[in-house]
Formats: structure tokens, C-alpha cells, sequence
């Protein structure tokens, strides 16, 4: 198949492009596109044939399931069959943003796209493009992050060519993504809600709307959990292998390794790249650091690295998502 590129104004997406890229949806196609978490390949979340393609394309497991995006809380509404007080509340204060709520499952999103679950995760995200191009489609889009299975997510529309090119329709580029890391997951399904995956809305985000919010971690010491798929220790890998790091065993990981090495660090660091070791100082603020993170790990691939040392990142709740990630891609 060939993967059509379009390309179209971040802010003010073009709308007989838009138009264009909603009739391959509408017709069962693929198409990624931009959000402001990172790029979702799209397909009908409530038609089973279009959406099974993207675990084709991907090479997803068929146990993960699919996050439907729509257009605004009203949509979401309206699909799910229970919409509590604390859902309302949620999206109200985080959408359209990178908050995904899984829910009880609507009749209309078929189970195997939700991992055999009855329950389903949706969301309303916050960029001019994926806005414009769910208001076109009218329906629920199923999007997980638009790359081969536990490979790196994609940032830009580059990103998405380099995994996907010859799998998929096409590739809406709307420029690169702002928050940069996956959304934050909170199941309301069960007694108390959980945080199954963290993202940049941190936990005591949610925490000042809903007090019981826990990680994933605490409940299950609580003996809480509900299936929650698609957690798998391994994901959102570079090529390179990467290891973490304290700031002051860097040295130390450099000179016991071969190779190309990449360095990532918190802030700037006082080690000069040389000969067979690139130095690659990131933000030492969180959202800044986030959104550069998964650019900077394609990019140390793209150098042909076969080590990323990587600095560990603080212990504060702004850091949970990026440590999430790095502790996957190091596993
Ligand atoms: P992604 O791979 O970025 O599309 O994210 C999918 C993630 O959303 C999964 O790894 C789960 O954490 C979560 N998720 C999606 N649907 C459900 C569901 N029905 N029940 C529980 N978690 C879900
Ligand atoms: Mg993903």
C-alpha cells in the first residue's frame, strides 16, 4: 500500500484536506495524524474490520486495547452507556487534554476493541488538527500512538513514516506534538479510581477533583485491581539499548561501554561529548523535558547509538510520567 503524506496548518488545518483524510476514515482506512500527546494512527473505533487493522499495521497485541477519541464530552456522553458525576467532573476540567477515562464499554465500540474489556477508554484531545479531523469523521476514532509495537512513539510526522510507511493509508502532518508523552489513564470503572498509566496530568491534578485517586501500584498492594491489558513492562523502546543512571555513576556507565553512546541528561551536565559519546542535555523542568524526550531518543537511534545511558529523573509526581516510560523502555 502506498502511504500518502498531506500535509496541513497546525493551527488552522486546511479543511478540504481535513475533508479528504475523514472520507479515508470513514471508508475503513488508516490514518495517523497529530494530537498534542504524540501521533495516533486512526481508524472507526466502532467498526470492528477497520479498527482490527491497526493492530495489523502495528503489530499489536490483540489484549491492548484501543482508546476511542471524539470531539468533545458531549460525544463522549452520549456514547457511554454510564457517564457519573466524577467523569463529568473530569472531563469538564482536563478536556479537550491528555486525560483518558475508561468507562463501562458502549454496545456501539465492539469488545475486541477495548481488549475483550467491558469497558472502554476515551478521550477528547487537545490539538486543532485531531479536533478538526473527529468534528469531520463524526464518529468515534480508536488512535493508540502511531508506531510498531514497543518501538519508540512518534512525536513527528517523520516519526510515523519511519515505522509505518507502506502500512498504513496516510499520515496528516500537523507539525511536531506539544505534550509529547501518552496520556494520562484513569479507570473510574471500579470502587476507587486508578490511575493505570501516568502521563503530564499528574496525580495530584486529579488528586484536587477526585481525593481516592491512586496509582496503579498502591491499588494493587490494595488488592484492587481490575484487568487492566496493555501494561506490558517492555514498551516505548529505543533500538539502542538504554540504561538509567544516577548523575554521578554517568562517568562510569561511558567508560565501561563500547560502541556509540548516547548521554541523556536532566539539565546541563558537566561530561563534553567526544569521539564515540554524544552528550544530549534535556530540560530540567518536566513538561519541557517530556516534550522533547521520545524526539531526542529517535534522534540518539538515528545516530546509530547502541547505548543510551540515561540520567534518572527526580522522584517528584511532574516526573511519573517520564520516569513511567523510561523504566519501560530500560526493562
Ligand atoms: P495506547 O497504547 O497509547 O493507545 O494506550 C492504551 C492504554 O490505555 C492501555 O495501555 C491501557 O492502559 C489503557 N486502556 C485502554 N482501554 C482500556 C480499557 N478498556 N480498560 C483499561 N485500560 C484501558
Ligand atoms: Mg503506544
Amino acid at each position: 500500500m502506498m502511504t500518502e503524506l498531506v500535509s496541513v496548518d497546525p493551527h488552522a488545518p486546511e479543511s478540504a484536506r481535513i475533508a479528504r483524510c475523514a472520507a479515508v476514515l470513514l471508508r475503513g482506512g488508516l490514518v495517523a495524524f497529530p494530537t498534542e500527546t504524540v501521533y495516533g494512527l486512526g481508524a472507526l473505533a466502532d467498526d470492528e474490520a477497520a479498527a482490527m487493522k491497526i493492530y495489523a499495521a502495528k503489530g499489536r497485541p490483540s489484549h491492548n486495547p484501543l482508546i476511542s477519541h471524539v470531539a468533545s464530552a458531549r460525544a463522549a456522553r452520549e456514547l457511554a452507556p454510564v457517564w457519573s458525576e466524577l467523569a463529568d467532573e473530569l472531563a469538564e476540567q482536563f478536556w479537550p487534554g491528555p486525560l483518558t477515562l475508561v468507562v463501562p464499554r458502549s454496545q456501539k465500540i465492539p469488545r475486541s476493541v477495548c481488549g475483550g474489556l467491558d469497558a472502554m477508554a476515551i478521550r477528547v484531545p487537545a490539538h486543532p488538527v485531531a479536533l478538526a479531523l473527529l468534528r469531520a469523521v463524526g464518529r468515534p476514532v480508536a488512535a493508540p500512538s502511531a508506531n510498531r509495537s514497543n518501538e519508540l512513539s512518534p512525536t513527528t510526522a517523520a516519526h510515523v513514516l519511519r515505522g509505518l510507511d507502506g502500512r498504513i493509508d496516510m499520515v496528516l502532518d500537523g507539525g511536531a506534538c506539544r505534550v509529547g508523552l501518552e496520556s494520562t489513564v484513569v479507570d473510574l470503572c471500579g470502587d476507587v479510581p486508578v490511575i493505570l498509566r501516568p502521563g503530564t496530568i499528574t496525580i495530584d491534578q486529579v488528586r484536587a477533583i477526585v481525593p481516592t485517586v491512586r496509582m496503579r501500584a498502591e491499588s494493587v498492594a490494595h488488592g484492587q485491581l481490575r484487568a487492566s491489558p496493555g501494561m506490558d513492562a517492555k514498551h516505548y523502546a529505543p533500538r539502542a539499548r538504554l540504561v538509567l543512571s544516577p548523575r554521578d555513576g554517568l562517568r562510569a556507565q561511558i567508560t565501561e561501554s563500547s560502541g556509540l553512546i548516547g548521554v541523556l541528561t536532566v539539565g546541563p551536565v558537566d561530561i563534553p561529548s567526544r569521539d564515540g559519546v554524544i552528550v544530549s542535555a534535556l530540560s530540567d523542568e518536566a513538561s519541557a523535558y517530556s516534550a522533547a524526550l521520545y524526539e531526542r531518543l529517535h534522534w540518539l537511534d538515528e545516530q546509530g547509538c547502541t547505548l543510551i545511558v540515561c540520567e534518572r529523573v527526580p522522584e517528584s509526581s511532574e516526573w511519573d510520567a517520564a520516569r513511567d516510560r523510561l523504566r519501560r523502555a530500560a526493562s
